[in-house]
Formats: structure tokens, C-alpha cells, sequence
């Protein structure tokens, strides 16, 4: 039975956006994915509306304190195996905020992070391209 979830994540991700506390760029370039010049649905690649139907989470922003459990809540919803893809420097790596008193972190103290996708924001080409490497650790 897992095999063939895992066959159905590879052939057709579905995705879930989790903003933490992000600027709103790198969630404005998400958009620009999903938008007819880029056009992911042809992939198969979809962005849902619920955890619970999602196969990998595309996390921005910074995680602090009032939206770390937020965020593990959205994990915890996720049917597993499920992808984190961390999108933005700021989710990478906390960003110019890392020394903020209410920064909790980057996901990967948090949450298995499996592909990481730097830029402020990252281009839509990089953000495909880290999608597309995430379902190649499969
Ligand atoms: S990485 Fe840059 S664009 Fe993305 S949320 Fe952080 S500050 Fe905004």
C-alpha cells in the first residue's frame, strides 16, 4: 500500500502552502508556479486547500513562536510520507531574522525538511526544479 502512495506522490503531488510569517513574496512566486506561463497542473502538481489531502508541505517564511505550532499542527494533519519543502531563505535558514528574540528557529529544528530552496524569493524555475528533486528522493 505504500508503495503505490508513493507511486501516486511521484506521478501527482498534491501541495499544501503553509505561510508562517513570511513578507508574502515567496508566496506571491508559489502563485506565479500555478499560473498559465509555468503551469504545474500539466505535472500533475496541485495545490490543495487542506493538509489532509496534501502529499508535501511548501513552508515560507520564518517559524516564531506564535506560528510554530500552528505549523507542527499542519505537519501533524499530513497523511505520511509527506515532503517539507522549505521555500525562501527565511525558511532555510531564518534569514536577516535569525537573531530576532521571537525566532524559534529554522524547520529543520522543528519538522524533517527535505529540499531546501534559497532566494529572497526564489524564482519560480528554482522552486519547480526543488519540488521536482524532492519526489526524486523518493
Ligand atoms: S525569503 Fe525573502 S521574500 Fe521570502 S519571506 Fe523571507 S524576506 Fe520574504
Amino acid at each position: 500500500m505504500k508503495d503505490l502512495r508513493v507511486w501516486g506522490l511521484k506521478k501527482s503531488p498534491w501541495v499544501f502552502h503553509v505561510a508562517a510569517a513570511s513578507c508574502n513574496n515567496c508566496d506571491i512566486e508559489i502563485l506565479d508556479v500555478l499560473t498559465p506561463r509555468f503551469d504545474v497542473e500539466r505535472f500533475g502538481i496541485v495545490l490543495v486547500g487542506s493538509p489532509r489531502h496534501a502529499d508535501a508541505l511548501l513552508v515560507t517564511g520564518v517559524l516564531n513562536r506564535k506560528s510554530l505550532p500552528r505549523v507542527l499542527r499542519v505537519y501533524e494533519q499530513t497523511p505520511k510520507p509527506c515532503l517539507v519543502i522549505a521555500v525562501g531563505t527565511c525558511a532555510c535558514d531564518c534569514h536577516m531574522f535569525k537573531d530576532s528574540y521571537n525566532v524559534v528557529g529554522p524547520y529543520d529544528r522543528h519538522l524533517p525538511v527535505d529540499v531546501y530552496i534559497p532566494g529572497c524569493p526564489p524564482k519560480p524555475e528554482a522552486i519547480i526544479a526543488g519540488v521536482v528533486k524532492a519526489l526524486s528522493k523518493l
